[in-house]
């Protein structure tokens, strides 16, 4: 006898008998409950599973067709039979278009057993295909990313599964966290702006990605990196919540740790020249808006050489630090003090008043200079000079600012040391060289004097050329081929970056097709953008127009940018980035590590591509901090899918780290130097 669970909705106990009697006969033992009002059937759907619902059409409380509708309104998906004396035709017909999965004639009950094996099956059938529906939905995203802390929630968020990793990583059993909601875990350190976002981007685009900080068990807060994706049922209907994740809190801790190597000196724990650059900047801009003044000192110190020679470079760092020491005493809390290199200190008096001056302060770092520092019971001399400019008097901009300074200090420096000097425009002996350079520059391109040349990417992985970086040369006369420092700072300042920066990519079309032709494989081409161009509104006009001009395929081009450039206006470049990205160019993020900038902030833009600068590749791997950065940064670039080029690779134990370390790509003499259109054809013909 085979078990089956009915649900009788049936009035009078005889007909019941019979229907039971019936089942027997066809090898059924029923258990059964005999109900005949909904208040009794809801109850009975409520405290107990069934297989089958047989129910009779008329009764004096209840009917066939209000069962069928109470039935439906649980949910439960159970076969539904209705058993009648007296139906009509077309009370049948509405009842199973209603729903109900058979009707049988009461002096027809022979039928009854064939049905209720049918519909059996077919409940079975339907119920294996929900779960298996389910249980691939769920099974397979979960395994998927089982390394990862796994929640899964139901569509109002309560949590139903979390997987072993969620365990570890938060420190909630399953037991503290089933059937609670995931904003236990909030640390408070979002505001509810973000929460809305995120929801935002569930429903509408089914998840949801990014960095999030919540709280452990034992309250600690952490960051992690968040999926959360929707399953949705056949008709779309989200159905559960999937959210995978992966602590980073040790990323972060690396990352800290990089930004303070790139950052600060680690010598003194000053700020670097690049950090010492940023704030600078921040303080202009802030000057600039309460007419103030900024005064920038720089500060070295005469023969410091002489001292490492002399008494060994231990004394040597022992002193610059006091140095670094004994200059931040001499300034106000927000004033900015930085090391730049070797005895070169950097000094930043922010707030001037437009009619202050600085000759006090100056004066004090002189006084203070003229008292002995003691190193290893050594009393030591040292005699600074400083060259002053100012901010906006000078220059209004920061590498302006930078150089008038520098050109101060050598004045200093050449008057005797044991001083200052402020910047004067007469100071500048090469006004004049400059102003025959601009006018040079301006007939530059008509005399078709520009060359572009190409140096060549290689997968680390394989060796081939991926790509090949177009670099910009002057042929200022036959014997004077000039490099792009010597003359982009100039194009930039007069704009005439904008058609010389049209040109470059234009030839680069050219040449592309150029080596198609003579049979080559067609190989990317990676253009430098420069600061000026980037804030040209026609910029993406003037690609698109090139581009299709040249008929040249937008994936293959690679466009280089610094991190400065997003960092001006970030809105408007993510903007601008975007519209590349449609495109199909693919976006460079440049000498990386030599802006300030983090990669978690560049997370936001669409980039392909991470240079790391080649003042970090100059000194891998004897460099410990330098190869603890490259480390880093090739991490975190694959952390946000970006392939990582290495640039200036010179040496053979320079490439063996790059690879070690995973790096994708690399750029350097020690594979090719720039070389002309010509030249690269050959070089990818005979490879
Ligand atoms: P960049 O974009 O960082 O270009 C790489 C520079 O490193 C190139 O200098 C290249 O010749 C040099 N280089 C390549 N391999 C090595 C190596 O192994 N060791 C060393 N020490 N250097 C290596 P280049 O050609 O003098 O260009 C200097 C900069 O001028 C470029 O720096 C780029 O910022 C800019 N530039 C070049 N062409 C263009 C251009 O068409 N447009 C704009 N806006 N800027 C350009
Ligand atoms: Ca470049
Ligand atoms: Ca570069």
């Amino acid at each position: 006898m085979k078990p089956l669970r009915v649900l009788l909705v049936e009035d009078s106990e005889d007909d019941a008998a019979l229907t039971l009697r019936q089942l027997k006969k066809g090898g059924y033992a029923a258990s059964f409950k005999r109900v005949d009002t909904p208040e009794t059937m809801r109850a009975a759907l409520e405290v107990r599973e069934w297989d089958i619902v047989l129910s009779d059409y008329n009764m004096p409380e209840f009917s066939g067709p209000a069962a069928l509708v109470l039935l439906r309104s649980t949910g439960i998906d159970l076969p539904f039979i209705v058993i009648s004396g007296a139906m009509g035709e077309e009370s049948a017909v509405a009842l199973m278009k209603a729903g109900a999965h058979d009707y049988i004639m009461k002096d027809n009950l022979a039928r009854l057993i064939p049905a209720i094996e049918r519909e059996l099956r077919e409940a079975e059938v339907r119920r294996a295909r929900q779960r298996a529906e389910a249980d691939l939905h769920l099974s397979a995203k979960v395994f998927e990313s089982s390394v990862e802390g796994v929640m899964i929630t139901d569509r109002e968020a309560h949590i139903l599964r979390v997987n072993k990793a969620f365990t570890e990583i938060t420190g909630y059993s399953e037991a503290d966290i089933i059937g609670q909601y995931p904003s236990v875990l909030q640390s408070g350190r979002h505001d509810k702006d973000f929460y809305c976002g995120m929801w935002q981007s569930i429903n509408d685009n089914g998840y949801w990605q990014g960095e999030i900080w919540n709280r452990r068990k034992n309250g600690e807060v952490f960051p992690e990196w968040l999926t959360i994706s929707a399953v949705t049922d056949a008709t779309g209907q989200i159905t559960h919540l999937i959210g995978g994740f992966t602590d980073m809190s040790q990323q972060k801790q690396a990352e800290d740790r990089i930004q303070h190597l790139m950052y600060y000196d680690a010598l003194t724990d000053l700020p670097n020249r690049v950090l010492f650059r940023e704030r600078c900047k921040q303080a202009m801009s802030r000057a600039r808006h309460s007419s103030k003044r900024v005064a920038y000192l720089h500060f070295d110190i005469d023969r410091f050489v002489n001292i490492n020679d002399t008494l060994g470079h231990q004394v040597g760092d022992r002193l610059l630090q006091q140095v670094g020491q004994r200059l931040a005493g001499c300034v106000r809390q927000q004033d900015l003090v930085a090391r730049f290199v070797g005895d070169e200190f950097g000094v930043g008096i922010t707030d001037v008043d437009r009619n202050g001056s600085v000759d006090d302060l100056l004066q004090t770092v002189v006084d203070a200079f003229a008292e002995p520092f003691y190193v290893q019971s050594r009393e030591i001399f040292l005699v600074p000079s400083i060259g002053v400019s100012f901010f906006p008097d000078d220059a209004v901009e920061f590498d302006d600012l930078a150089r008038f300074a520098d050109t101060a200090l050598h004045v200093a420096k050449r008057d005797g040391g044991a001083n200052y000097h402020f910047y004067q425009k007469s100071m500048n002996a090469d006004a004049d060289d400059r102003l025959s350079m601009e006018s040079a520059l301006r007939r530059a391109l008509e005399r078709e004097e520009f060359q572009l040349y190409y140096q060549p990417q290689l997968s680390l992985e394989t060796g081939a050329i991926i790509g090949v970086e177009a670099l910009l040369r002057w042929q200022r006369s036959s014997d004077d081929l000039l490099l792009p420092g010597k003359f982009i700072p100039l194009l930039e300042e007069t704009s005439l970056i904008i058609p010389v920066g049209e040109w470059v990519l234009r030839q680069a079309c050219q040449d592309h097709h150029a080596w198609i032709d003579a049979g080559g494989k067609p190989v990317p081409i990676a253009v430098n953008l420069s600061a000026r161009q980037f804030r040209d509104k026609s910029l993406v006009a003037m690609i698109r127009q090139v581009l299709a001009e040249n008929d040249v395929a937008a994936e293959m081009i690679e466009l280089e940018i610094t991190e400065s450039y997003v960092m001006e206006d970030p809105e408007e470049a993510l903007l601008t980035l975007e519209i590349f990205h449609e495109m199909g160019i693919r976006i460079a993020i440049d000498d990386f590590g030599t802006g300030y900038s983090s990669l978690s902030y560049l997370k936001r833009f669409p980039l392909d591509v991470l240079k790391i600068d080649q003042s970090f590749v100059a000194d891998i791997p004897a460099d410990e901090d330098d190869a603890a950065i490259i480390d880093t940064i090739i991490a975190m670039g694959h952390r946000l899918k970006l392939s990582v080029t290495a640039e200036g690779v010179e040496t053979e134990a320079q490439a063996r780290f790059l690879r070690e370390h995973g790096c994708d790509n690399v750029q350097g003499y020690f594979y090719d130097q720039p070389m002309s259109s010509d030249d690269f054809l050959l070089r990818i013909s005979d490879a």
